[in-house]
């Protein structure tokens, strides 16, 4: 397993991580997130499976780490804490079709509000490696600490029923929302349509035969 991390709170949750390994299993790895973009796709392909564990959002570098581990077929999930939230997964397991972050990430953007603030924080992190809010308590530590070992032990397990379920975590009020991505329709990774794929064809072969049953029944 190799561990990315970001900030003192990925620091932390790596070496929470170590503390626990069994030397039994393969080697634990840490590095950088934020480091040159050669250096990790050079890293990637050597790991099956990779946990991101950082102290704020990083959008374009894990659109970007995505791709690269699509191509060398690593699985993947991150933690993040986002303002006052910890998001705990999903794990993306390459040929699943349960999603990828680049479906999460849109999908996050349908359900929550203040978007425009959001993309507005997002270019600034993308600029700026240094840039956010410095914090974290033990308990977080522990939580994404878990979440990385329970997605690890997913995979082993092939559990595939598990595979794209997430939680946020409010690290002020303890709330935990615990939902399943769903892959887009329109997502060119998750489901890559043929260039001859109309829209319009979908539409009608779902919804004649419905409109057909309730007109029958008229
Ligand atoms: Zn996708």
């Amino acid at each position: 397993m190799l561990i990315l991390t970001a900030g003192q709170f990925g620091e932390a949750v790596a070496r929470r991580l170590q503390f626990d390994h069994n030397p039994n299993l393969p080697e634990l790895s840490v590095a950088p997130l934020c480091q040159a973009r050669e250096e990790l796709a050079y890293l990637i392909p050597s790991h099956n499976f990779i946990a991101v564990v950082a102290w704020r959002p990083h959008v374009a570098l894990l659109r970007w780490l995505d791709e690269q581990c699509e191509q060398a077929g690593s699985h993947w999930m991150f933690v993040e804490i986002d303002g006052q939230t910890m998001v705990n997964g999903p794990l993306f397991a390459q040929g699943s079709g349960r999603g990828c972050y680049h479906c999460f990430v849109a999908r996050g953007d349908a359900y929550l509000r203040a978007g425009e603030r959001t993309r507005a924080l997002r270019q600034a992190y993308d600029k700026d490696c240094t840039l956010g809010p410095v914090g974290f308590t033990g308990p977080m530590v522990e939580i994404a600490a878990a979440g990385v070992r329970r997605a690890q032990h997913v995979l082993n397990l092939k559990a595939c029923e598990e595979y794209g379920r997430f939680r946020r975590v409010d690290v002020l009020t303890g709330t935990i929302m615990e939902s399943a991505l769903v892959p887009r329709h329109d997502c060119p990774r998750c489901r890559p349509q043929g260039e001859d794929y109309d829209p319009t064809m979908r539409y009608q072969a779902d919804m004649v035969p419905l409109l057909e049953r309730l007109l029958e029944g008229a």
